[in-house]
């Protein structure tokens, strides 16, 4: 990480647009370092689980507004239009990015969130921090009986004069161990049918009564956790949104993941001015791309990474116009489509290293399953791809204009 430019600096925001890519690079060159052939990212459960460098990053982009340049200025972002966020997105790619995995939530679903949801008052209070890494974010939606029937979430949030009192269980809450803050969907309304009576909050999660639990995964890592709220007191002001209409800013912050909001953000792709992608330069010391099977296969998967890359931009702007889209879905499972590819192609071309703990691509392989349940299974995405896009007839959904209490009670 190099110097970092100055809160005052009258350079650092709007200027976007005059900026040329040689320009943005200039920019950029004064604050990181650049990748070279022999640079491979570090990945945050292989090995470590260090924040600092995602931090220092962090910290060294937010006054230029370079991580977030689509966000207001004024919130650690730098007013880019899509095109010129698109510029600078691609330009990064050239760039010693960290592992941004514990910051993604914040980033790329609850900060794009709180833009569409949030009070002047709370973007104030959140937005800069997640821009600059101070302060790390997660997702409470899962709970055991709320998974792909996401709605079904019974966690009660309970009013009591200028505060609510919540009480329940959350489950696979990714970076719940790191997290300063958790955007947690709760019951306000046990009456109402299950998708209304859902208010959305922000939880402190090292206040009284929020017990975090790490969970071991297959791959080694414990990144996500059970999270047990006992009685917690948060502040009417920590609500999103109005009471009862949790379902609609849920529907944002899972717009954003599946449009590739939640994912890791390192600079692993190469930049389309580059002739080889940083993911496949970094198989050539295997002697895979000399082989014309493998080659096949790459470049088969660079193909679908491009199409996923792509498909993500557009339901990433469709999605921070405001309207979630079924655009996600499809983003999501190209996504993950590539992700598989690259993981699998890369295991296969590095050989019985890959089964190392420590092996090129091991740790990407082995957290590829896990990519098809996150943000909603597949299968999940494929429902809404066919009912919203392609018109065929939707589920048989008996629950959905019946009292939540009542349906709990086992009358559908
Ligand atoms: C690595 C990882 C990180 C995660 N991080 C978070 C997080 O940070 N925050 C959070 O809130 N949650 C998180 N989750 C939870 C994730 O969103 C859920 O696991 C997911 O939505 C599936 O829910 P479930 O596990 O309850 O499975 P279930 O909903 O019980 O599904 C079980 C199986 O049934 C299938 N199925 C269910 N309903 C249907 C249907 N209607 N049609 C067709 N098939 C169906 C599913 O596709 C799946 O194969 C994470 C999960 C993983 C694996």
């Amino acid at each position: 990480m190099r110097n970092s430019r100055s809160a005052g600096d009258p350079g650092s925001c709007n200027d976007v647009g005059m900026m040329t890519a040689d320009d943005v690079r200039a920019e950029l060159d004064a604050l990181l370092a650049r990748r070279t052939a022999e640079t491979r990212l570090t990945t945050m459960g292989a090995g470590s689980d260090d924040l600092d460098d995602g931090r220092a990053y962090l910290a060294a982009t937010v006054e230029g507004g370079w991580h977030v340049p689509h966000w207001p200025s004024v919130h650690g972002g730098r007013d880019a239009d899509p095109n010129e966020a698109g510029e600078i997105a691609t330009a990064l790619r050239d760039y010693l990015v960290p592992d941004l995995y514990p910051f993604a939530i914040g980033l790329g679903m609850v900060g794009p969130a709180l833009l569409a949801h949030g009070t002047d008052e709370q973007k104030s209070q959140w937005l800069r921090p997640i821009a600059a890494g101070s302060e790390i974010w997660c997702q409470m939606f899962s709970e055991p009986e709320a998974g792909s029937d996401l709605a079904n979430v019974g966690l009660r949030a309970v009013r009591d004069g200028d505060e609510w009192v919540l009480t329940g269980q959350k489950t696979w809450t990714s970076r719940a161990m790191w997290a300063d803050w958790g955007i947690c969907l709760a019951r306000t309304d046990p009456e109402q049918p299950k998708h209304k009576g859902l208010t959305m909050f922000c939880v402190l999660m090292d206040q009284p009564g929020v017990d975090v639990r790490p969970l071991g995964q297959m791959n080694g890592d414990t990144h996500f956790s059970e999270v047990f709220v006992s009685e917690a007191r948060i502040g009417d002001a920590w609500r999103v949104g109005d009471v009862g209409e949790g379902w609609r800013v849920a529907m944002t912050v899972l717009a954003h993941e599946r449009a590739g909001g939640g994912s890791r953000g390192g600079g692993d792709g190469g930049s389309k001015k580059a002739r080889t992608p940083n993911w496949i330069a970094d198989l050539r010391p295997t002697g895979a791309l000399d082989r014309p099977v493998d080659r096949n296969a790459i470049v088969g998967v660079h193909v679908l990474d491009m199409i996923g890359r792509w498909t993500a931009q557009r339901a990433a702007d469709a999605a921070r116009g405001g309207t979630p889209s079924p655009a996600g879905s499809g983003a999501k499972l190209r996504t993950v489509a590539s992700y598989k590819g690259r993981a699998f192609t890369t295991n296969r071309a590095v050989g019985a290293d890959g089964m190392l703990s420590d092996g090129h691509g091991y740790i990407e392989t082995i957290t590829a399953p896990s990519m098809s349940i996150r943000g909603g299974t597949d299968e999940i995405q494929r429902n809404i791809l066919g009912e919203r896009v392609l018109g065929l007839p939707g589920e048989p959904r008996l629950d959905r204009d019946v009292a939540w209490n009542e349906s709990r009670r086992g009358l559908v």
